[in-house]
C-alpha cells in the first residue's frame, strides 16, 4: 500500500499545476459544432507532457470540419505491478463563453486570483486534466499496484461521437480494468455519482380541424384538446411509474411539459394542430420502451374517444445501467477518501447525463467524481489550485491496493 504521506510531494507540483491549467485554458478546444477548430492544439500541448508514460496510444476521428481534419483522442498509461488498469477519463473540448458581458475576464486568458484561476474550461475539464498528469508523472517515479491510464477525449460537449464512442470502438478495455470520469461533483468531494436517470424527450402532436373561432361548433381545437390530453398524460405517468429510489435527487421519475411550437398566427382562429414536449427523465428501473408503450396506448385510446389523432415522435432516448455501490471502483475511491480527508462518501444518482453512461451501456463499472464547486458553462468559471492537487492524490491512491 502506498502510504499517504508520500502522496503529499505531490503538493510540490502547484506551481506546475497553475502554468499547465493557464495554458489548457489558453488553447481554445471548441468543437465545429459550436463554431470552433476542434481539439488538435491542446493534443499536441497535453502529448508534449506525456513524456513519463510507458505507453502512448491515439485514437483520432476524422472531421474534416476540424484543425488537421482530425479530432484526437489519447490514451496514455503507466505500467503497474499487474496489467489491470485504472482509466481516467478526461475531456479536452470546452463550451463556448456564452454572453461576453457576464464574464469579469477574457475567458479564454486565464486569470489567477489566490486559489482559483479563472477561464472557459478551467474546471470543466481542465482541472481533471491536470490532476491526472500530477498523478501519473508521480506514479511513473513510484511504481503502482495496477497501471495508471490517462484518457484525453475530444467531442464530450457535443455528443461524444468523435471521442468517447469512437475510442469505445476502436479500443478494446479490459472488463477488469477500473474507470473514473472526473466530470462532475461537489466542493468537499464527498458525492460519488453511480447512475443516471434514464433520459427521454417526447414530441407530441395533437390534432383537431381548423376554422373560424367563432364557430367551435363545426371545428375542433386542437389546443384545448391537447391542454386536456397532457395534463391527463402527466397525471397518469406520474400514478403509473412512481417508484421512489433516495439515491436520486428529487428520488422519483420526473415527467414534465416543456416546448410547446407556435400555433396560429392570429386570435381568431381555432388552431387545428398542437405541437409540445415532455422532458422525462425515468428511474433506472424502468425502462423508456414502457413509458412509450404507456404513451402510446393511451393515445390510441384519446383517438378512439374523438376521432382526431395524436402522434409521438421519440427526439431522445438515453438509458445506461448503474454502477454498483458494491463495484470495486466506488469501494477504493470510499477508502481512499476516507484515509486521505476523512470523509465519508456518498453514491448519488443524478438527473443529468454524463459521457460516463458510454461506458456504463459498454459494460463497465464507471463512477463520476471529483471536488470542485460547480462553476462549469457558468461565465467566469474557475478551477481551485487545491482541488487540482487534492484530487491528484486521491487519483495516485487508486492505483495502490488499498
Ligand atoms: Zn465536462
Amino acid at each position: 500500500m502506498q502510504k499517504a504521506e508520500n502522496l503529499n510531494v505531490i503538493e510540490d507540483n502547484r506551481e506546475l499545476a497553475a502554468e499547465i491549467l493557464k495554458k489548457l485554458i489558453e488553447i481554445k478546444a471548441l468543437s465545429p459544432d459550436n463554431g470552433g477548430e476542434g481539439e488538435a492544439d491542446k493534443a499536441e500541448y497535453i502529448l508534449s507532457l506525456l513524456d513519463f508514460a510507458d505507453e502512448i496510444e491515439r485514437f483520432d476521428a476524422e472531421d474534416k470540419r476540424a484543425k488537421n481534419g482530425i479530432r484526437p483522442n489519447i490514451v496514455a498509461r503507466i505500467n503497474g505491478r499487474r496489467r489491470r488498469t485504472l482509466w481516467i477519463v478526461c475531456h479536452m473540448d470546452v463550451v463556448p463563453e456564452g454572453d461576453l458581458k457576464l464574464w469579469e475576464s477574457d475567458p479564454f486568458r486565464a486569470k489567477v486570483v489566490e486559489d482559483r484561476i479563472y477561464g472557459r474550461g478551467a474546471e470543466d475539464n481542465g482541472q481533471a486534466i491536470v490532476s491526472a498528469i500530477l498523478a501519473g508523472k508521480f506514479l511513473s517515479e513510484h511504481r503502482p499496484d495496477i497501471g495508471f491510464g490517462m484518457i484525453f477525449v475530444s467531442d464530450e460537449e457535443t455528443g461524444s461521437r468523435y471521442g468517447i464512442q469512437h475510442l469505445l470502438k476502436e479500443k478494446e478495455f479490459s472488463k477488469d480494468d477500473l474507470f473514473l470520469v472526473p466530470d462532475t461533483g461537489s466542493p468537499d468531494g464527498s458525492l460519488i455519482e453511480i447512475a443516471e436517470k434514464n433520459i427521454l424527450w417526447l414530441k407530441f402532436e395533437i390534432f383537431g380541424k381548423q376554422g373560424h373561432a367563432s364557430r367551435p361548433d363545426m371545428f375542433h381545437n386542437a389546443s384545448r384538446r391537447a391542454m386536456r390530453i397532457l395534463l391527463e398524460l402527466d397525471e397518469l405517468l406520474h400514478k403509473k411509474f412512481s417508484e421512489r429510489n433516495d439515491l436520486f435527487e428529487p428520488p422519483y421519475s420526473t415527467f414534465e411539459p416543456t416546448k410547446r411550437e407556435k400555433n396560429v398566427d392570429n386570435p381568431n382562429t381555432i388552431p387545428g394542430v398542437d405541437v409540445s414536449y415532455f422532458d422525462c427523465r425515468v428511474l433506472p428501473s424502468y425502462s423508456n420502451d414502457e413509458v412509450v408503450e404507456f404513451v402510446r396506448s393511451f393515445f390510441d385510446e384519446k383517438e378512439k374517444e374523438d376521432g382526431f389523432k395524436c402522434s409521438m415522435e421519440v427526439i431522445q432516448n438515453e438509458s445506461s445501467p448503474p454502477t454498483s455501490e458494491e463495484s470495486e471502483i466506488v469501494i477504493r475511491l470510499k477508502k481512499a477518501l476516507r484515509i486521505l480527508r476523512g470523509i465519508e462518501a456518498k453514491p448519488i444518482g443524478i438527473g443529468g447525463n454524463t459521457c460516463a453512461s458510454f461506458f456504463r451501456k459498454a459494460g463497465y463499472e464507471t463512477a463520476v467524481w471529483s471536488t470542485l464547486d460547480g462553476k462549469a458553462h457558468e461565465p467566469n468559471e474557475y478551477a481551485r489550485l487545491s482541488n487540482v492537487i487534492e484530487d491528484a492524490k486521491i487519483f495516485a491512491m487508486l492505483a495502490f491496493d488499498i
